[in-house]
């Protein structure tokens, strides 16, 4: 891409009502515009990372084998009358009359959704597990919309269904969606800490929230300092090995991890940390819950089972905020000149700066770079703006390409290009083809 043919509003100012890093970052670097509170819109440069995460996502649960579907965003009344969420959801659920006087809402999640294309299709156990998950929209009138995309109004999530015939098969269930989510959030070049998660009124131990630190985070978190190095990538796990799987989710969560909901200071394993417990701040991307028949009993979500008895389904639901993820990996990872952007999710891999547009010598070594580069099939972002250089490093550093190929006159002189690591600020001067074969 040309960025002189590329929507890119960048600010040099910060904009007044940014109170962290991320959203600052976000709109100095063009990625979002706000249309109303915590409603926006994405530019193209902050659509390219929002659809890289979720084909990150996409993959991890294709993986463990959820089949993707799309529900609408638009949902009817009477569906949350069968639960009985209709009324218990409160203000942060938009309502809305049709023409015809129907009761209609804006989803804030989907279990009521799903377990109606459930229950209207499978009537057996051996049609379980049934694994679903779709990737759409969500609107919660959140009373303080704030930070940007962390808490929007309306964002995007990633949320998954499962049903199964009993308790044993959806905790087998439950661990490939622990399992997938290391990986995502591994993936996504984060780390994600799953911490013990209130289940609420339904209780039981099934219930994880995924954690990033960071001090701008809303939720107080308390954890086992030996988080901070663990492995969380499940390379190697069998999926269809049940006990393995098991004592694989067992063994990652057996040290201390907590949000301030189910923090006990006065638990054994609490004290027993004295300085290893670390004190911080976090950020929730993602949340995965096993409730068993909260949503299958009253909606008749029930299948004949093995004794040929109607039983109603084990339910889980688990989600990714995948448009909040776009803030969390920015306050993980910024410097003061702008974003650093982990490669997995970054817009272009490499941004080439043409020194001086106009110079015909500059113009064709570019040319050819960027033909070079387009070529080997790596994603670059061509400056071929007429502007000075001291713009155009400022925009490369604030966009955060992990790669900056830089061309001017007196290198060209002598054959070389600077080739710039942007998250150790490493500076090298190589010839073109040497910076090809690095990035290839
Ligand atoms: P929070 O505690 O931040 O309000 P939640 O617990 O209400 O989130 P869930 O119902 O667990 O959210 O939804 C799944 C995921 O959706 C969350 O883990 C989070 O990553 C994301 N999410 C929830 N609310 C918002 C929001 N207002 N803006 C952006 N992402 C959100
Ligand atoms: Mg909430
Ligand atoms: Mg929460
Ligand atoms: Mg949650």
């Amino acid at each position: 891409m040309r960025l002189s043919q590329f929507f890119l509003p960048t600010l040099k100012e910060t904009p007044s009502e940014a109170q962290i890093a991320s959203h600052r970052l976000m709109l100095r670097a063009g990625m979002v515009r706000q249309l109303t509170a915590g409603i926006y819109s994405w530019l193209p440069l902050g659509h390219r990372v929002l659809k890289k995460i979720e084909q990150i996502v996409r993959e991890e649960q294709d993986k463990i084998g959820f089949n993707e579907l799309l529900m609408p965003t638009i949902q009817p009344a009477e569906l949350w009358q069968e639960s009985g969420r209709y009324d218990d959801y409160g203000l942060e659920m938009l309502r809305i009359t049709d023409r015809h006087d129907r009761k209609m809402l804006f989803g804030p999640t989907n279990e009521e959704a799903i377990t109606d294309i459930f229950r209207n299709d499978v009537r057996s156990y051996k049609q379980l597990p049934q694994m679903l998950y779709h990737i759409q929209w969500k609107f919660r009138d959140e009373i303080r919309p704030r930070f940007g995309v962390m808490r929007g109004r309306e964002f995007l999530m990633k949320d998954a269904y499962s049903f199964d015939i009993d308790y044993e098969s959806a905790r087998h269930t439950y661990n490939k969606i622990f399992l997938a989510y290391c990986r995502t959030f591994t993936r996504l070049g984060v780390k994600a800490i799953p911490m013990v998660a209130d289940t609420g009124p339904i209780g039981g131990d099934l219930s994880h929230e995924f954690i990033i630190l960071a001090e701008t985070g809303e939720s107080e978190v308390f954890c086992d300092q030996k988080w901070l190095e663990k492995d969380l990538s499940g390379q190697g796990v069998d999926l269809n090995d049940r006990t393995g799987l098991e004592s694989w989710v067992q063994t990652t969560l057996k040290d201390y991890a907590a949000t301030e909901d189910m923090h006990d200071p006065e638990q054994d394993a609490v004290k027993s940390l004295g300085n290893d417990l670390v004190t911080t701040r976090g950020i929730e991307v993602g949340h995965i819950f096993h409730f068993g028949a909260k949503y299958s009993e009253p909606m008749g979500a029930t299948v004949l089972g093995p004794d040929g008895k109607d039983t109603p389904v084990q339910m889980g639901s688990y989600g990714i905020g995948v448009s909040r993820l776009v803030g969390a990996l920015i306050e993980a990872s910024h410097d003061e000149n702008g974003i650093i952007w982990p490669d997995a999710v970054a817009p272009y891999k490499v941004g080439l700066i043409n020194l001086r547009t106009g110079d015909d010598a500059c113009d064709a070594a570019c040319e050819d770079a960027y033909a070079k580069l387009t070529n080997a099939g790596i994603e670059v972002l061509y400056d071929d703006r007429d502007m000075r250089a001291g713009g155009k490093f400022a925009d490369m550093d604030l966009i955060g390409l992990p790669w900056q190929i830089v061309i001017g006159p007196k290198g060209l002189k002598n054959g070389v290009v600077e080739l710039k690591n942007r998250r150790s600020g490493e500076k090298t001067e190589v010839t073109f083809d040497a910076a090809l074969n690095q990035l290839s």
